[in-house]
């Protein structure tokens, strides 16, 4: 005797079968994902969100702000802008004058 499946089998390998298609599809998704997160890093990082020009990093008391070479943009990675507010005032005139022009 020849085994046959039934309707309520059938149904259940047809399903089982989509859900493995769809695993391996929602992987290849999930790569091409991080592939263009990992080209906008790439195509972005350290660019001006204004005017797309490398910005140039700026070391003062431990706080690394970005400037931009070209429109002179000034940038604070997270956390950053709260390092600047406490800092006295004397360091902070110093940080400004830094990017003072003269
Ligand atoms: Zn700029």
């Amino acid at each position: 005797m020849v085994y046959k499946p039934s309707e309520k089998e059938e149904e259940y390998f047809v399903r089982q079968m989509f859900e493995q298609k769809q695993k391996v599809e929602q992987e290849k998704q999930k790569q091409l994902a991080e592939a263009e997160r990992k080209k906008a890093k790439e195509l972005h990082f350290m660019k001006c969100p204004k005017c797309g020009m490398n910005l140039l990093e700026i070391d003062y008391k431990s706080i690394k702000v970005d400037r931009c070479s070209s429109c002179e943009g000034v940038w604070l990675d997270n956390g950053e802008l709260a390092q600047v507010v406490k800092l006295e005032k004397g360091a902070l005139d110093k940080l400004f004058s830094v990017f003072s022009k003269d």
